[in-house]
């Protein structure tokens, strides 16, 4: 990429020459460094960042190699670079590598390039050909991702790829139809306008790397926080996930349920501390995968899970409750060499106009909830009209109706 001006702007703007090899250093090595903190196409980018950096200096071997030998290994660096940037933007969206079709065109253009120049001994085929190969491989990374952009940073980074296609093409579009009329590349590299295009070029290179950080290194902190706001053995949140989705949510009326497995303690005694950890997991993946839309579930500690369903009547609160309780109670446990049942308790609260936060709504579902075991456990116990009639938890008859 950005082949022709780096080599034909060394005479007049040496140091700006050199600020892009510097640039690019500085990228593939960031990249690095964000890579060994997890992320995979972080990885990718550093290198290809690396490539980019060496084939920048390539003009400036100047008297070490032949022109003709330092623009053949320019070519191949800038390929490798956009093989890695394509397989950084792959590795980004959950793409499949592509590594030998990517691999055999990447090899196949540089051929062509070997012919061009050594052969055919054509400056401009050679150019034209490594410019429309890295085009090539970038716009691969961009078609395959672009039904995976999840976020704004996925949106900016196409974007700015795009236009470092777009760059790419006009720019060679410029050197075949406009260079001729100023006697030549020679006379084109030399006009203000070729400047401009220069300055263009680094602007968008420095707009790549920037975006491709910003969307890599934002990805590291959504996994970090979502790891800190995740319970590891379950996978649902936890008590901070929990209370920031509640923020987020802001102060919306709905339903609480508050659930505790039923004599957890001796099913830790009897099958052991594993098989224990077994059945909450089995629990909350029958919460998740029962959710509504919009609704969220934590594991507040130990086999007690909070449920918060947004504008959702009580009632709707207690059925969602009793269809849990029953999957739950009508699951098979012979993983655990268990021929019996395990089951759970759940109490439930609607939001009442005295509520300053939704802890005060958990309070009277955790109170829901102590009747539930009190009243003999798998039950679904739902709070008394709030606020007079809080102290007084019924029974849902829904759960009597199925048999409870
Ligand atoms: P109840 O029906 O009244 O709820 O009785 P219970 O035995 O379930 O009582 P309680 O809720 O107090 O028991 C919680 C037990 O859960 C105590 C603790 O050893 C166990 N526990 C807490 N965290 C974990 C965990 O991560 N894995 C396992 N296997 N057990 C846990
Ligand atoms: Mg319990
Ligand atoms: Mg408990």
């Amino acid at each position: 990429m950005y082949c022709v001006p780096p080599r034909g702007f060394m005479g007049s703007t040496e140091n700006f020459a050199f600020l892009l090899p510097v640039m690019m250093l500085t990228f593939g090595c960031t990249f690095l460094i964000v890579g060994r903190f997890g992320s995979r196409e972080a990885k990718l980018w550093g290198p290809g960042y690396l490539f980019a950096a060496v084939a920048f200096l390539m003009p400036l071997t100047a008297g070490a190699l032949t022109d003709q030998y330092a623009s053949l290994i320019a070519d191949a660096l800038f390929l490798a670079a956009f093989f890695f940037y394509g397989g950084a933007l792959l590795a980004r969206f959950g793409r499949p590598s592509y590594l030998r079709w990517r691999l055999g065109f990447t090899l196949a253009t540089y051929a062509g390039i070997l012919y061009s120049s050594l052969v055919a001994e054509s400056i401009p085929a050679e150019l034209l050909l490594d410019d429309l190969g890295c085009a090539a491989l970038l716009t691969f990374g961009i078609i395959e991702s672009l039904r995976r952009i999840r976020h704004g940073a996925d949106r900016v980074l196409l974007g700015v790829s795009g236009l470092v296609v777009a760059e790419i093409l006009v720019r060679n579009a410029v050197l075949v139809f406009i260079a001729p009329s100023y006697g030549g590349p020679d006379g084109f590299l030399a006009s203000q306008y070729a400047f401009f295009m220069q300055v263009g070029a680094s602007v968008f290179a420095l707009m790549f790397a920037l975006s491709a950080l910003a969307a890599s290194t934002l990805d590291m902190i959504n996994a970090h926080r979502d790891a800190a706001e995740r319970d590891p053995l379950t996978g649902t949140l936890n008590r901070r996930g929990f209370d920031r989705m509640v923020a987020e949510n802001g102060r919306t009326e709905g339903a609480v349920i508050i659930c505790d497995i039923d004599n957890f303690k001796w099913v830790n005694d009897t099958f052991g501390h594993g098989s224990g950890d077994t059945v909450i997991q089995a629990f909350a993946e029958m919460l998740q995968s029962r959710l509504p839309e919009g609704g969220f579930a934590a594991r507040f500690g130990g086999e007690e899970f909070v449920v918060f369903l947004p504008a959702t009547p009580l009632v709707s609160g207690a059925d969602f409750a009793n269809r849990v309780r029953l999957a739950f109670a009508g699951a098979d446990r012979k993983a655990i060499g268990f021929d019996g049942k395990i089951t759970a308790s759940f109490g439930v609260a609607g939001t009442s106009s005295a509520d300053h936060s939704l802890y005060e709504q958990i309070a009277r579902a955790d109170k829901a909830l102590y009747a539930a075991k009190e009243a003999g456990r798998n039950k679904v116990m739902v709070e008394g009209e709030p606020p007079s009639d809080m102290s007084g938890p019924r029974l849902y008859r829904a759960s009597e109706k199925h048999g409870c």
